[in-house]
């Protein structure tokens, strides 16, 4: 079996109703050219519903950013992950470092939320990890990667509806990504602790690429073995940009 590549957008808090009927039209217009692709777009939580009306065909996947992990009750301000799967999503990003640094999702808290999503039919789980500028330099990527891959995913025995993207911290919105090499060896080693906790599966889960992805540098980074796609922040806000990295996956 194969791993089919996979594009997802993360507007961040960013984007309007405008953007979703402008995205939604240069998407179907181009469909054609990534037809093998999934594409994910993780519009903020709000715009699923318009989101739902504009991308009327099914090639368009849904995404959210974040889920609480909880089921339901007195949580002001929060979604749980049937809120969302009602709004239209299938697909929630889990660990994004912006959370982890401002929004305080602990490892035990990003564990629970993975937990919450994987138990969700039909929902699949995109957990990011990733290295800062510092613990690069001192030659931690590896040690920090593990350890952010074993706190969320320790509880889990199956990992049909999990996908991990590396977002190395220094690459994110910064206009510097992470050389084609420096991904793939990160990828590479993700893979080989994905297939040494689930087994063969793991070998079949989904490694996105996230940080400064654009339409210039994605054909080279989705070239390497052990990248499937990306995690697009600012690229994803732009119609021909997004088109064009779909189409380079
Ligand atoms: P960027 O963001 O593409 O703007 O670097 C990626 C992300 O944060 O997911």
């Amino acid at each position: 079996m194969q791993r089919q590549p996979l594009v997802i957008a993360n507007w961040k808090m960013n984007g309007d109703r405008n953007l979703v009927t402008n995205m939604a039209k240069a998407l179907r217009e181009s469909a054609a050219e990534f037809a093998a692709v999934q594409v994910v777009v993780c519009p903020p939580a709000v715009l699923l519903g318009h989101w739902q009306e504009a991308a009327f065909y099914d090639q368009i996947y849904l995404g959210a950013q974040d889920v609480n992990e909880h089921s339901s009750g007195a949580h002001t301000g929060e979604h749980s992950c049937t809120l969302l799967a009602e709004a239209g999503a299938s697909f929630v990003l889990l660990g994004h470092s912006e959370r982890r640094q401002f929004y305080g999702d602990s490892e035990a808290r990003i564990g629970a939320k993975v937990r919450q999503v994987v138990a969700q039919e039909g929902m699949t789980a995109v957990l990011c990890v990733g290295e800062s500028a510092a613990q690069r330099q001192q030659q931690e990527t590896f040690a920090v990667v593990s350890a952010q891959l074993a706190a969320a995913l320790s509880e889990l025995t199956e990992c049909e509806q999990l996908v991990v993207a590396y977002e190395p911290i220094w690459a994110i919105g910064t206009g510097e990504t992470a050389s084609p090499e420096q991904a793939q060896e990160v990828h590479a080693f993700i893979r080989q602790w994905l297939t040494e906790k689930f087994g063969p599966a793991g070998s079949l889960v989904r490694i996105l690429y996230g940080g400064s992805v654009k339409a210039e540098n994605a054909e080279a980074l989705f070239a390497q073995a052990d990248i499937d796609g990306g995690l697009i922040g600012g690229a994803s806000l732009e119609a021909e940009q997004f088109v064009s990295i779909c189409t380079a996956a």
